[in-house]
């Protein structure tokens, strides 16, 4: 007998099928301030922030910024950085480091720019858990605040940090969307029939021999026993599954997440003072900040020597403005400029004339070319 898959097991047809988890437009109330986000799992942003936590710069108003020295390094500073250097690079010889002779130190003024902007930002999304007696914070204690007006706590300024709270009276229960209630979904490995046709007889219960053999012919599947079906095994035979969205609990607690995200948007800036020398080299390494001017908004630097350092402070400032305060509130910016130290190290050595770089506070070296050691005295 040949049966037909429709034939076997039991079919329930008011259990849902298993599927995708998350509610159908329109399964959710709208709560005040955050309309419009059901359904997906992406977050939605909840911007512009209020004005007044948006305050206005003053343009004309500007940064004035003290003169500062030059740093130099001496002779012994600018050897020992060498000798290091070169005791990094196995196939350089310390001989000429110890011997040259100096011809020149000479100090390259280098300024660094950064510009920090310090950032709130608030989404919001919908979500749910399985309900199981849990308090419900609903409507009937109260509007939900506007999703700016929920305190945090802020973090120190210029650490990121998110944090997740739930909007304060945005719950609610309801029954699951996606079992309707049963607390169970059908499988949908065997269509609720919690047995399989058997793969290995194609559901005959039988199977041929091969071969010649005398007992060759019709034989029992030995894969089914000859039932020409098997147990599902997605389902234990059951033909439902516990409904993966309420975990069987038929209720669904939904309430409104506010993720929370503070951010440090860090810019800099280096004006290329030296061709010689690369200049992402001074990523790595540290100067002295001799001004840093900190405030909710801070005003473009002006009359300080380096008109570069001025010019590029005006546009970053008002580009952060921009890129910003449009989607999040702006809580904290700071300039800082710093005097990164570079010295060009001019020297002899066997009658030939090189040069180095030493850079940074902690002052590195970069040499383009080193004398090789093959001077035998
Ligand atoms: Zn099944
Ligand atoms: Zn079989
Ligand atoms: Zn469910």
């Amino acid at each position: 007998m040949d049966e037909k898959d429709e034939d076997l097991g039991t079919f329930d047809p008011n259990i849902p099928e298993e599927g995708p988890s998350a509610p159908p437009p329109g399964w959710l109330d709208d709560v005040h301030g955050y309309q419009g986000h059901q359904g997906g799992e992406d977050d939605n942003p909840l911007y512009p922030p209020p004005p007044a936590y948006n305050p206005t710069p003053e343009l004309d108003r500007n940064t004035l910024v003290p003169n500062v020295r030059v740093p130099t390094v001496s002779e012994d500073v600018a050897r020992d950085a060498l000798l290091k250097y070169v005791e990094s690079k196995w196939k350089y010889s310390s001989k000429p480091a110890r011997n040259l002779t100096f011809k020149e130190l000479r100090p390259v003024t280098v300024y660094r720019y950064r510009l920090e902007t310090y950032t709130e930002t608030r989404t919001s999304s919908w979500q749910y858990e399985s309900y199981t007696g849990q308090p419900v914070d609903g409507p009937q204690f109260g509007v939900s605040p506007p999703p700016w007006d929920i305190p945090v706590v802020l973090p120190e300024r210029f650490t990121e940090r998110v944090e997740k709270l739930r909007v304060p009276h945005s719950s609610f229960v309801k029954i699951c969307h996606k079992c309707q209630g049963c607390g169970r979904t059908r499988c949908s490995n065997c269509l609720g029939k919690g047995q399989k046709r058997c793969f290995s007889c194609h559901g005959t219960g039988y199977r041929n021999r091969p071969g010649n053999h005398k007992n060759s012919g019709r034989t029992r599947c030995t894969f089914c026993h000859g039932r020409g079906r098997k147990r599902c095994i997605s389902c234990q035979g059951q033909g439902y599954k516990t409904c993966s969205v309420c975990d069987g609990s038929q209720n669904l607690l939904h309430f409104i997440l506010l993720t929370v995200t503070w951010e440090n948007n860090v810019e800099e800036f280096i004006p290329d003072r030296q061709p010689d020398f690369p200049d992402k080299k001074f990523e790595k390494v540290t100067g002295d900040p001799f001004f840093v001017d900190e405030n909710v908004l801070v005003y473009p630097i002006q009359g300080f020597p380096d008109q570069e350092i001025c010019a590029v402070s005006t546009t970053m400032i008002n580009q952060h403005l921009n890129n910003f305060s449009s989607t999040s509130r702006i809580l904290q910016q700071r300039q800082t400029i710093e005097l990164v130290p570079l010295t060009h190290a001019f020297y002899t050595y066997s009658g030939k004339e090189h040069s180095f770089f030493v850079y940074g506070t902690e002052n590195k070296v970069h040499a383009a070319k080193y004398p090789t050691a093959c001077t035998i005295l």
